[in-house]
């Protein structure tokens, strides 16, 4: 068995950030769900993989 995965393409610059926990949080403004059950929650997007939390205002 050769050692051919040895030369795997190098990640990303942002997905390295991202991996690292460097997220480039953006809120989301047009969120239906900004309001639920009575309480504000804003919900953030990262820019660059798309993960998405929520933080209670
Ligand atoms: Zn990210």
């Amino acid at each position: 068995m050769a050692d051919i995965l040895r030369f795997e393409k190098p990640q990303k610059p942002s997905q390295t950030l991202c991996r690292n926990g460097h997220h480039k949080w953006r809120p989301v403004n047009s969120d239906p769900f900004a309001v639920h059950r009575g309480e504000l929650i804003t919900r953030f997007r990262c820019a660059r993989c798309g993960k998405e939390k929520t933080k209670a205002t």
